[in-house]
């Protein structure tokens, strides 16, 4: 049995929502990864089973590896179809908002979201939620938004109808928030789902390929050229930095979702515990910070980088160039390591 973790007022609210809208619309954040389109597409399998006329809507591209899971095609991404995506946006009666705490994080679609008199209901697992939704389910206690999904249609009292694709969808973002069951997956309660999941017949075992083993050659040889020649290690502070410009990227024809997991890499040294990767992107400079143990991340990109995120996984923004954003890091390191 699973404990209740989402409160009783907040299930009845939910169905009650679901109950009294027509048109449903599920958006999530910009650079969608596996938890943001899983959950997504795990919520929507469940409405569309329920005859709930459902749309999901992304800001922007969504990744090869992703283009796996069912349904994925079906997905409005603002990028490539404003006037569609933001039609849905506008026309919704009720927006859950999954795997984001702010607004700002949809990127271009945040102001539509914010302005939108649909009801709106949160879900997700980042720490300090804005307050900009109706029903805020936010529990960053939690491995994944995808798993607050299998938890709230379990409450629900949805689990004996819960299709294959939803729970395939499901399995599909809680191994991609927790790097295929490797980090942020010590809760016994996690392997409780993942049997459920499992007894959906959810093949995990090829899912888990399909996500994390089938990258382009490109993506191979950039990884490459990222360990060989770009990381620098710092052992004195535990850490590894790796910068890449955008010329660089282009010579590898770069397309997105190439970089995933890349700043998880160093981690793998032994010794580091800390790995920054910073990359230009779209005239400013992504940075993405993932830690093991007490390393604060989202305070290190709060503080340096006007970022957040979780405290071992977290992300930031620079307008400064790619080399002064790393003197930046460098320089701050020794505040944050004590030797
Ligand atoms: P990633 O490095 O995969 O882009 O992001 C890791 C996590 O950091 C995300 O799940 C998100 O919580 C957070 N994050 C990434 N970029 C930003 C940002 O620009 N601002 C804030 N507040 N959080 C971010
Ligand atoms: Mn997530």
């Amino acid at each position: 049995m699973l404990s209740k973790v989402i409160p009783e007022e907040k299930i009845i609210a939910t169905l009650k929502a679901i109950n009294k809208a027509d048109k449903i619309v599920i958006v999530t954040h910009k650079s969608p990864d596996g938890d943001a389109i899983g959950s997504s597409l795990g919520l929507y399998h469940f409405l569309y089973s329920q005859e709930k006329a459902t749309d999901i809507v992304v800001p922007d591209t969504i990744p090869d590896y992703l283009k796996g899971l069912p349904s994925v095609s079906e997905i409005a991404v603002h990028s490539e179809d404003p006037e569609r995506a933001e039609k849905l946006v506008a026309e919704a009666q009720l927006l859950f908002c999954l795997d984001f705490n702010t607004p700002s994080r949809t990127g271009a679609l945040a102001q539509l979201v914010t302005q939108s008199g649909a009801r709106k209901i949160l879900i997700d697992h980042h720490t300090d939620p804005d307050n900009f939704a109706d029903v805020c389910i936010s529990h960053p206690e939690l491995c994944s938004t995808s798993e607050l999904i299998f938890r709230l249609i379990c409450r629900m009292g949805y689990f004996s109808e819960m299709t294959l694709e939803s729970a395939h969808c499901i399995c599909a973002g809680i191994l991609t928030d927790t790097g295929g069951l490797a980090y942020n997956s010590n809760s016994p309660k996690l392997y409780t789902i993942m049997g459920e999941l499992l007894g959906k017949g959810v093949d995990k075992d090829l899912l888990y390929r399909q996500l994390f083993n089938t990258y382009s050659e490109q993506r191979m040889r950039l990884m490459g050229y990222f360990l060989s020649q770009k990381m620098e290690v710092l052992p004195e502070y535990q850490t590894a930095v790796t910068a890449m410009s955008a010329e660089e990227l282009r010579r590898f024809n770069y397309q997105p979702g190439d970089i995933e997991g890349f700043v998880n890499l160093p981690l793998s040294i032994s010794g580091i515990r800390f790995s920054v990767f910073m990359r230009e992107h779209n005239d400013s400079i992504k940075i993405s910070l993932r830690s093991v143990g007490d390393i604060p991340c989202n305070r290190i990109a709060a503080e340096l980088f006007n970022g957040g995120g979780h405290k071992n996984a977290s992300g930031g923004e620079s307008q400064l160039g790619l080399e002064e954003t790393k003197q930046i890091l460098i320089q701050a390191l020794p505040r944050y390591f004590k030797h």
